[in-house]
């Protein structure tokens, strides 16, 4: 042999590096038996935040969308109104979608949310058998209503504007408030569609 060893020693060798890892601890995780617990700042599914009163955060402003790099994200923003209100200021996101055949989960997307409306949970089982099922909607990344919030759209609360929102002033949703019809989405006001909101 040009290295000096005799032609046996590498095989017995390997067998070495087998025999010592029959000893070590084994790192095979049981899943799906035995959830996982993922670290507390993981980055798994997305949601969308709502201010303490129940109105949403995200202003339909579209900086997560460009940040994306992998064009996962489709936002339409458009304009509140007195009689429907969704987000305590001018505007709001009609729509919104993540598209997570196309997601890495890198984060980048959070951290161009000026108003906090974005966050990632630790749901990480996300996979499905149909890329229209991987597209999610506002409605399943809509956070759920926490007690003192009523659904999107109402009023904001009165005798503040947007910013005691951001400033905390604003807490729970005032008494007496309501949903307000959402003409938008073709409610009428004798037909309120239903209320379909996942946390
Ligand atoms: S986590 Fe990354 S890839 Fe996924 S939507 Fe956000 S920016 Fe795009
Ligand atoms: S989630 Fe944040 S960045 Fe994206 S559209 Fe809404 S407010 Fe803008």
């Amino acid at each position: 042999m040009p290295d000096g060893s005799s032609p046996w020693q590498n095989p017995v060798a390997g067998f070495g590096v087998t025999f010592k890892a029959m000893f070590k601890k084994r790192l095979t995780e049981q899943y799906p038996e035995q959830e996982k617990t993922t670290a507390p700042r993981f980055h798994g599914r997305h949601q969308l935040n709502r201010h303490p009163d129940g109105l949403e955060k995200c202003i339909g402003c579209e900086l997560c969308a460009w940040a994306c790099p992998a064009d996962a994200i489709y936002v339409e923003g458009a304009d509140n109104t007195e009689e429907e209100r969704y987000s305590p200021g001018e505007r709001y996101g009609r729509v919104y979608q993540i598209n997570y055949a196309r997601c890495i989960l890198c984060g980048l997307c959070i951290e161009a949310c000026p108003t906090r409306a974005l966050t990632m949970t630790n749901e990480f089982e996300l996979a499905d058998s149909s890329r229209e099922s991987l597209i999610y909607t506002k409605e399943q990344l809509l956070a759920g209503l926490d007690e003192g919030m009523v659904e999107s759209p109402h009023s904001i609360f009165p005798g503040t504007d947007e910013q005691d929102y951001y400033r905390g002033l604003v807490t729970e949703a005032a008494p007496g408030t309501v949903r307000q019809v959402a003409v938008s989405k073709g409610e009428s006001a004798t037909e309120p569609a239903e209320e379909g909101v996942e946390a």
